[in-house]
């Protein structure tokens, strides 16, 4: 049973206080530039307690968030796999088997060419918070890989032939 949940309301001052230490990357993820810990997760202390800044953020800007150490406890998942990043757009509450399932490993077949989900959002420039919801959204692997992001007018790039405008 996990029946206790992770709540999170902040004053102004902690507004203040824990935007001053994000930057705002070019990929729309908010970097935590205060302490990390472990494997580059970000960590603060709110009233008195350590807490997780992305589970903070998150906790704060969609809902609260269940905890315990069951296996069946949902964890927060970086779509972005920016573990320094806390925007909420980014994170995604999932079983811990699907966070596993994720992983690093997800792979995009394109073609016959067979690149994780990472490597193709270096190479053709698309955010992989991007490229991993339109998959979700049921797009094909061409699609989702070819079509342009028109949000910010991103620069073209050649993709095996494909033209991106
Ligand atoms: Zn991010």
């Amino acid at each position: 049973m996990d029946a206790k949940l992770l709540t999170v309301s902040l004053s102004m001052n902690d507004i203040i206080r824990l935007f001053s230490k994000i930057v705002v990357q070019p990929s729309g993820c908010w970097e935590w530039k205060g302490h990390r810990f472990g494997r580059g997760y970000g960590r603060t202390s709110l009233n008195g307690k350590l807490i997780i800044v992305h589970r903070l953020f998150y906790a704060w800007a969609v809902g609260p968030i269940p905890t315990g150490c069951s296996k069946n406890t949902p964890n927060i998942d970086h779509l972005c796999r920016n573990r320094a990043c806390c925007n909420p757009v980014h994170l995604e509450l999932v079983s811990l088997k699907e966070n596993v399932r994720r992983g690093y490993h997800l792979t995009v077949n394109l073609n016959g060419v067979v690149k994780s989900i990472s490597e193709w959002a270096d190479e053709i420039n698309i955010p992989y918070a991007t490229i991993v919801k339109r998959l979700k959204s049921g797009w094909t692997p061409e699609r989702t890989l070819t079509e342009p992001i028109n949000i910010n007018k991103r620069r073209t790039k050649l993709v095996r032939g494909h033209q991106l405008i």
